[in-house]
């Protein structure tokens, strides 16, 4: 299965790089995380190169996708440093469960996007 290059978040466009080591360090993101969102840039950036699975770069995606869907929504205007950690809390444990919610209720899926 091809891997996106573009999700469109609310009014967003983003583009969905999938970066291999090399690329992630020149693009100089931060070594302890494997995606990145830049809501300013509408840049996605999926980290390659640690011989994961394919599921993982998956839940990887929906994770900063809701990243995204956090600064489209403006919900970061009402954060101060410590309820951002909440925003990192609710990605990395909702990310999974939208994954499989998606994959084991494909009808669900084709009703709400009207497929
Ligand atoms: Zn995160």
């Amino acid at each position: 299965m091809k891997r996106p290059t573009r999700a469109k978040v609310g009014y967003q466009v983003y583009t969905i790089g999938w970066l291999d080591e090399s690329e992630w360090e020149a693009a100089g993101l931060p070594d302890n995380t494997n995606g990145a969102t830049r809501p300013s840039h509408g840049i996605i950036a999926i980290r390659l190169g640690f011989n994961r699975s394919e599921e993982w770069y998956r839940e990887t995606l929906v994770h900063e996708l809701l990243h995204a869907c956090f600064a489209v929504s403006r919900i970061d205007v009402y954060m101060d440093d410590k309820v951002l950690d909440a925003e990192e809390l609710v990605c990395n444990t909702q990310a999974p469960m939208l994954l499989a919610l998606f994959r084991e209720n494909p009808k669900v899926l084709r009703y709400l996007t009207g497929e």
